[in-house]
């Protein structure tokens, strides 16, 4: 027991001092230097100014910086960075396997830190792919794949280098910088949960807020606890003049921390020491007004943190990065995966009126039933399940659609009807209308048990109830909807469902519609 006590420390202080290192690698200016030509940094501020600007608050305001970072970590999800689940067949493109065996690393992968190098199966002509986990954000600015580690890893730094080139560059930023102390970033860890993602000191907000690039999520701190059932115990935050523990910003439950952490072999006076220290060592670079701004603003977050803060709705969904299965076999989401799992069933009113009509309007991104006057906002929150893909407006064009995330291959999404034992459906009719361009794809099934029916979704085509006889007599069905294809870099954009314009509600015909009668 004390051996295996004494082996577990001894991997926790030495993945300490690793992010130390990581995190102050940051400031390297060789790397620096081929971040700055990676960001697309006047684009960011462009966007962030208007944003700023359209919501009436002053550009040259201090807010500006949170605006920035929306716009980065935007940029960064959906147009840099691709997940990784298992590589491609390097020899003949088909998907591959893990292999449960971790290969040697070559000097060269060992040189960008890739001391971990997963293997996969080629499932067609047996080529074993290689999957380096790389630690240099010099070369991840290249690979641009990873999961959690190598995006968090890579979006902290350029948050710091996004930071860097505005304020060299940019005149009126730069003011701000003289004055104030320079926007911190921090890489953060939950240290027992395997995941990492990023926290800035927001300068309008006077305090620290997360940001999850793998899910796009900018201050959901608590979305971890609520949405994917972590059990929250120690979260550490690396910075590159100090290191802190925040466990206290990611729990709604104080009191269960603290127990858990009793009953954890990390002993929490040591972890402490060892923050101190090296928050004490780091801090030695800095000037002396710096180092008193520094103390002020963690004497801050530990009182912000001291309050516990209950979840908002805005916390409960559960993973949207990784593929379903990679996702259920980390144990994410709501006990079986990361999805909404919404299903729809007959409520007291429609079972009484023998009818359930549900209708969803892209424009204000709502489902309504009919019967009952019943609101589901956001299309997310209707579905059983979704995968890589988002809402869409187009401001130019005055439209509103659902495509896949901009850079993925394939998005799905999936909606999920069900009755109670003694209702039995009679009469099923659905509209769904999608709009293709290009060569780009949407395929659309009904499921029930053994029944399969293809639903033609075509705008045009599209436009009429499709009554489906073959749902007659079943107590529940799934519309699984794929959308893939499409050519060059909108591809995501040349498959588009529910596509409305969003200037008026004058559309006499909903995108989606699905109109149950019961028996
Ligand atoms: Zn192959």
């Amino acid at each position: 027991m004390s051996c295996r006590v004494a082996s577990a420390d001894q991997r926790l202080y030495g993945n300490l001092h690793h992010y130390v290192d990581q995190v102050l690698s940051y400031e390297r200016q060789c790397v620096v230097n081929k971040a700055i030509d990676v960001l697309p940094w006047i684009e960011l501020t462009k966007l962030a100014k208007e944003n700023v600007a359209g919501a009436g608050l002053d550009p040259n305001s201090l807010i500006f910086w949170d605006f920035l970072m929306a716009e980065a970590v935007k940029w960064f999800k959906r147009s840099f960075f691709k997940w990784m689940t298992a590589p491609k067949c390097s020899q003949c493109g088909c998907d591959t396997s893990a292999i449960p065996l971790q290969l040697q690393p070559t000097q060269e992968e060992l040189n960008y830190g890739a001391s971990r190098i997963e293997g996969y199966r080629c499932t067609s002509c047996d080529h074993l792919e290689r999957f380096p986990r790389y630690n240099s954000v010099e070369k991840l600015l290249g690979t641009c794949v990873g999961r959690c580690g190598e995006w968090a890893n890579c979006f902290t730094f350029l948050c710091r280098v996004l930071q860097f080139n505005v304020s060299c560059r940019d005149e009126i930023c730069m003011r701000f910088l003289l004055n104030t102390y320079q926007i911190q970033v921090r890489y953060v860890v939950d240290l027992l949960g395997d995941h990492v993602w990023t926290e800035y000191y927001s300068l309008h907000e006077k305090r620290w807020i997360h940001v999850d690039p793998c899910e796009e999520a900018i201050d959901r701190p608590l979305m971890y606890e609520a949405g994917w059932k972590k059990e929250i115990t120690f979260i550490c935050a690396f910075a590159r003049d100090h290191v802190a523990d925040v466990t206290m910003r990611y729990s709604s439950n104080h009191g269960a921390v603290i127990n858990r952490r009793l009953k954890s072999s990390f002993e929490s006076p040591r972890l402490y020491n060892f923050l101190w220290k090296t928050t004490q060592r780091l801090k030695a670079c800095l000037m002396e007004n710096q180092r008193k701004e520094l103390d002020v603003q963690l004497a801050c977050d530990l009182v912000n943190m001291m309050v516990e803060r209950t979840p908002g709705q805005e916390s409960m969904g559960g993973r949207t990065s990784g593929s379903m299965a990679w996702i259920m076999s980390r144990g994410e989401g709501d006990g079986q995966s990361g999805d909404v799992k919404f299903v729809f069933r007959p409520s007291a009113r429609e079972l009484a009126c023998n009818k359930m009509h549900m209708k969803y309007n892209c424009r204000r991104d709502m489902y309504e039933r009919t019967v009952g006057q019943e609101i589901i906002p956001g299309w997310r929150n209707g579905t059983y399940s979704s995968y890589g893909v988002f809402r869409k407006e187009e401001r130019d064009w005055k439209k509103a659609y659902l495509a896949r995330l901009e850079g993925r291959e394939r998005g799905s999404i999936s909606w999920l009807f069900e009755v109670s034992e003694d209702v039995t459906m009679k009469d099923v009719r659905i509209r769904f209308c999608g709009s293709r361009f290009e060569d780009g794809d949407i395929s659309v099934t009904v499921t029930s048990g053994e029944t399969q029916v293809k639903l033609n979704c075509d705008q045009d085509s599209g436009g009429d109830l499709t009554a489906i006889p073959e749902l007659a007599g079943t107590k529940t069905f799934c519309i699984d909807c794929k959308l893939s294809g499409g050519v060059g870099d909108c591809a995501w954009q040349h498959a588009q469902l529910f596509r409305e314009s969003t200037e008026s509600d004058a559309e006499d015909v909903t995108p989606f519609e699905v109109i149950i009668c019961f028996e």
